[in-house]
């Protein structure tokens, strides 16, 4: 935990049967903690001093099963959570599990910031498939568009997997230009990496080494554009950001509500102060910079 943003685990392990994935044999079942043991957590965690909380977990949205039995859920967390006075976002979400009614929520409130991070793993149905995933890609899409139609300024990053056992160079080509086409402002990106007793290890279609780490480079550069485009999008609007203790050359960083990385000169009195940024252009460091809108 640093001064100014801290991580809250909400849950632990998986049900669900990813083919490529060790987590559920690693950290079995799912399960939680209650709602109430959860929200004096975060109270702790604001009396201390800290502005930001990150919701975390193996499979959040799967958030409420105690000893096997579901006795909450996720949207009645975050609901709970709103009460709170801190900034909150929620660190991944299964496609399948983010509700309309969670975007719903989520758009309306004070303390839940506009940032959503949902894994995608690739664009071609058919490797979904393989992979054992629970959604078809037009989940995904859907789930996207009815943030972006409620928030058109959120952040929506995803993960995707280059190279999964069966994934031909078509494939990998539509999820591209899935990718390419969509809505989405960063990708985290996987180079498949065999792990041992998993159902995808034992797949045909295995692809060489040097394909898949260029696949993922071509998927890095994609999401370097996507990031620039949400950038671009901020330049004339007021974000609030959150300042960390991340000085580099002469400028201080924070994250704004929507997660981008902005920039102002070196000031130690920004630690942990939220301060409203009018954005006006790109700064070095991957960062926007702009002028304090209240000065
Ligand atoms: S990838 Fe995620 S949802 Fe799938 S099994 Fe692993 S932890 Fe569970």
């Amino acid at each position: 935990q640093d001064r100014t943003r801290s991580f809250l685990k909400v849950q632990d392990g998986c049900d669900y049967s990813c083919s490529f994935c060790t987590i559920p044999l690693a950290r079995g079942k799912s399960r939680s903690n209650s709602i109430a043991e959860i929200v004096k957590q975060a109270h702790l965690i604001c009396e201390s001093g800290v502005k930001e909380i990150v919701l975390t977990g193996v499979n959040i949205g799967d958030f409420g099963l105690q000893h096997g039995e579901r006795k909450e859920n996720f949207f009645q967390l975050i609901q709970a959570l709103d009460k709170v006075d801190a900034r909150f976002r929620i660190s991944s979400i299964e496609p399948n599990l983010l509700t309309d009614e969670m975007i719903e929520f989520i758009a309306s409130s004070q303390h839940f910031l506009p940032h959503f991070h949902i894994p995608l793993q690739s664009g071609s149905n058919k490797i979904l498939r393989l992979m054992r995933r629970r959604y078809l890609r037009e989940l995904h899409t859907g789930r996207v568009a009815r943030i972006q139609s409620l928030m058109p300024h959120a952040c929506v990053g995803a993960d995707v997997i280059a190279g999964f056992p069966g994934e031909t160079k078509e494939d990998f080509l539509e999820t591209c230009l899935y990718l390419a086409e969509s809505q989405l402002s960063y990708l985290h990106v996987f180079s498949y990496s065999e792990r041992a007793h998993t159902e995808a290890a034992k797949m045909p279609g295995r692809v060489h080494s040097a394909e898949r780490s260029e696949r993922s480079q071509r998927l890095h550069a994609l999401s370097e554009k996507m990031r620039r485009r949400l950038y671009q999008q901020q330049a004339g609007k007021v974000l609030n950001v959150l300042f960390e203790n991340d000085f580099e050359n002469d400028f201080i960083h924070g994250h704004s509500e929507n997660y981008v990385r902005v920039g102002l000169p070196a000031n130690s009195n920004f630690i942990n102060q939220i301060i409203p940024v009018r954005i006006t252009s790109f700064a070095p460091h991957g960062a926007m910079t702009g002028l304090v809108a209240n000065d």
